[in-house]
């Protein structure tokens, strides 16, 4: 399991404890069977998220909009199509959980506030994150939108500009990415150096990471394999290689 996920298991769950559950089957079944905000929910709940024991890539969201709450679909809007013209795949690639793992940091739609839809609610991750990361082995390259997950997987206290801006300093199998939101339109237009060298790589290592799927078949325990080795922490290599101009 790549390095930044063993590193978020060690910090929120206790990494030689076993899985709560004997599947993965049976967990994403409890997951959406999970009322624990009801009460703060304006549509009340309904969890949106996508893996499968064998994904390579994972996606790391928000929180569902009204039309992905609605549909029950992720990414099934403006920004899922623009998240899929960066990544350079097709629908049917970015729904096919054997591929991708599609995971927000809040699973339910949590409403909107006076600035957009509220924050994603933080009990998705305090109680389903780690258990969902033990059962996701074969993960190579995860793409972290905006900062919430940002924040959550890399706490390295950096503006999201300039996460993503120093792209290349982070481990290979991790890349911080901007939300891909309409609303992000003029972040966008401002930072071309992000379409020009960017999205180009991205679209690389997700090409790269896919292309394993066909190569190593899923066997052996995939929670057995998941658990974490060694605890170390993830950040910034000390000199950052890129070369961008501002
Ligand atoms: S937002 Fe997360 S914690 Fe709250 S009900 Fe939905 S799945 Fe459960």
């Amino acid at each position: 399991m790549m390095l930044i996920l063993e590193n978020v298991i060690q910090k929120r769950v206790h990494k030689e404890r076993a899985p709560s559950y004997p599947s993965l089957s049976s967990l994403l079944e409890a997951v959406r069977g999970c009322r624990a905000c009801e009460s703060s929910l304006p549509m009340g709940p309904r969890p949106v998220l996508a893996c499968d024991e064998r994904s390579r890539v994972l996606i790391v969201g928000q929180a569902p909009g009204l039309r992905v709450h609605e549909t029950g679909i992720p990414w099934n809007d403006r920004s899922g199509e623009r998240l899929r013209e960066w990544m350079g795949i097709d629908r049917e690639t970015f729904y096919d959980a054997s591929r991708i793992a599609i995971i927000p940091m809040g699973y339910c739609y949590p409403g909107k506030g006076e600035r957009g839809d509220l924050p994603p609610r933080t009990e998705c991750a305090s109680m389903w994150l780690g258990e969902l990361l033990k059962w996701l082995p074969r993960i190579e390259l995860c793409l972290l939108l905006g900062l919430y997950s940002q924040r959550y997987f890399l706490g390295d206290g950096l503006s999201l500009t300039d996460r993503v801006f120093s792209w290349r300093s982070y481990p290979s199998g991790v890349i911080p990415l901007p939300h891909p939101s309409p609303r992000n339109a003029l972040w966008f237009k401002k930072n071309e150096w992000f379409s020009k060298e960017l999205l180009p790589d991205l679209r690389l290592r997700v090409g790269k990471a896919l292309s394993a799927c066909d190569e190593k078949p899923l066997i052996g325990d995939p929670a057995e394999e998941s658990l974490p080795k060694l605890p170390k922490r993830i950040g910034r290599k000390k000199n950052p290689p890129h070369d961008l101009a501002g």
